[in-house]
């Protein structure tokens, strides 16, 4: 089933790309696979899915460690809100944290890059739909984090682009604003900090990545559409 599950979201994903004039392969898929086990990982990998995305560190140490001391090495983004103590953890397991909110936790990536003498990717995640609550409320704060970035303060940081959650609603002009947004703010971004060429823009979820995709998403984040309905009691 996820088999048939990731293909159908691929070509949903490709359909898109052709219908939006957006260039073949340029929209990467992320596979949400929080609340879902190690095998279902596995299964998605064996149909060629390479990059998945998990919200809980402790819960995806478990899992990609255990994945990885088979020899299979998928791509792994953290990709929700973090706690301090959690950042150890998650600069050990990914390779992208996609939800950079808050100047604290540029600090603690930095500290355990500079301790695992690593290098990472980071998305800064923004605000952009009334309902969501985590991310930056405006371009301003993640302005002052790329000026300590550029100037060496945080240099363990690779700025890569930009991550939103469009708002819970029904009201599809308040998902597109979400997604135009996070567009039209990256380009402000590049252009005070064209040294960076950030690209990404990690946005879309099952319910409205084809929406995303028109508004120049470069990285949907699918979860249920894959893997089905998670079960949270577990
Ligand atoms: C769970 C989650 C997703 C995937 O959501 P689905 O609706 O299951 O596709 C995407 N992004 C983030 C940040 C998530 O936490």
């Amino acid at each position: 089933m996820i088999k048939e599950n990731l293909n159908a979201v691929l070509n949903r994903i490709r359909e898109c790309e052709i219908k939006y004039s957006r260039k073949s392969g340029s929209v990467k898929l992320c596979a949400v696979s929080k609340f879902h086990p190690e095998d279902s990982v596995l299964e998605a990998f064996d149909a060629g899915q390479n990059l998945f995305g998990e919200n809980r560190v402790q819960e995806a140490a478990a899992k990609f460690d255990s994945i990885r001391s088979k020899g299979i090495n998928p791509e792994l983004h953290i990709i929700g809100s973090l706690q301090r103590n959690k950042v150890k953890e998650a600069v050990r397991i990914a390779s992208c944290i996609q939800s950079v909110d808050r100047i604290e936790l540029v600090q603690e990536i930095q500290k355990q890059c500079e301790k695992q003498n690593k290098k990472i990717d980071v998305l800064f995640e923004l605000h952009t739909g009334e309902e969501s609550k985590s991310g930056f409320d405006g371009t301003d704060g993640i302005k002052r984090l790329l000026e300590l970035i550029a100037d060496g303060t945080y240099g363990r940081l690779i700025p890569k682009g930009l991550m939103t959650m469009a708002p819970a609603t029904d009201d599809k002009n308040l998902i597109r604003k979400s997604f135009s947004t996070l567009r039209t703010s990256l380009e402000e971004l590049n252009s005070v900090f064209p040294e960076f060429g950030m690209t990404e823009l990690s946005m879309g979820m099952s319910g409205d990545f084809e929406t995303a995709i028109e508004e120049g998403s470069t990285m949907v984040r699918v979860g249920t559409a894959i893997f089905g309905e998670r079960n949270y009691s577990k």
